[in-house]
């Protein structure tokens, strides 16, 4: 497929793979997935999968980037050179680098900084596979795997792109919808107080269209929100009931 190539984006009020607008793709997460990291988590977003690993809160180095007042949040977002359909040339590029500062401005709200001065808390998401919705996926994975590795927190981040295919508003686009679509408008937020952290606009929507994707990504993230829950939950309730069984032994 060519840019500008005509694309049927919507048939019989359905997109290309048969979702309709307002439809998630297939979430999936798993937590405490990486022995030598304090957190992890796998969450898989429709043909997303991604990997968060979190160290910290440790001692910042190098210490000149200490903050006396809090702790300073390391955020790499990384793409496998496998993840994507044409290899991708290994190592940091511009769009991580943009990646990784929007995703860490996404978490500056809502991790206690002030309680770890000189602190580093070191964020690490892996794209092991890519069909658009990587960042978003990539911040679902961080917010539990922060969870996990017990740094203080105000609220969890969830975060959905939504965008415009075919003249319709619809939610999380996959890779053909956000590559030739007319517009991708992903956003990070904590879920329970509909406070946005993080929001990019790539393309062009009306007022109109803007507030409809707004309401469709508000209520993606409060759905997100609760299966990134749920997860911690599960993972929590089964360490309680192995160390019983331990206690029990
Ligand atoms: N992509 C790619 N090669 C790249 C960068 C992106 O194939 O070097 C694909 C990949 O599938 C990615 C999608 O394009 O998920 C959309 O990328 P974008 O920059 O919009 O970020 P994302 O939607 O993944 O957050």
């Amino acid at each position: 497929m060519k840019k500008g190539e005509e694309i049927e984006f919507i048939k019989d009020g359905k997109r290309l793979d048969g979702r309709t607008f307002d439809e998630l793709r297939n979430i999936k997460i798993e937590v405490g997935v990486l022995e030598r990291a304090d957190g992890s988590c796998y969450l898989e977003l429709g043909d997303n999968k991604v990997i968060a690993a979190v160290y910290g809160p440790r001692e910042m180095h190098p210490r000149h980037a200490q903050d006396a007042k809090m702790a300073v949040i390391k955020f790499r977002y990384n793409m496998a050179p496998f993840s994507v359909d044409d290899r991708k040339r290994p190592g940091p590029d511009r769009r991580s680098v943009e990646i990784s500062k929007v995703s860490r401005e996404a978490f500056e709200p809502v991790i206690m900084r002030e309680y770890y001065p000189k602190a580093a808390i070191e964020v690490y998401v892996e794209i092991l596979q890519s069909d658009a919705g990587t960042r978003t996926a990539g911040i679902n994975a961080a917010s539990v795997a922060l969870a996990d590795a017990g740094i203080p927190m105000k609220d969890l981040v969830s975060s959905i792109a939504v965008g415009k295919v075919g003249g319709e508003v619809v939610l999380d686009l996959n890779a053909v919808e956000d590559n030739y679509g007319e517009a991708d408008m992903p956003i990070a937020m904590i879920a329970r107080k509909n406070t946005i952290t993080a929001l990019q606009m790539d393309g062009r929507l009306t007022k109109d269209e803007f507030g409809r994707g707004l309401k469709l990504a508000m209520n993606a993230c409060h759905q997100i929100y609760e299966l990134q829950r749920t997860a911690l939950i599960e993972r929590y309730n089964k360490r309680e009931s192995v160390k019983f069984e331990e206690r029990e032994a």
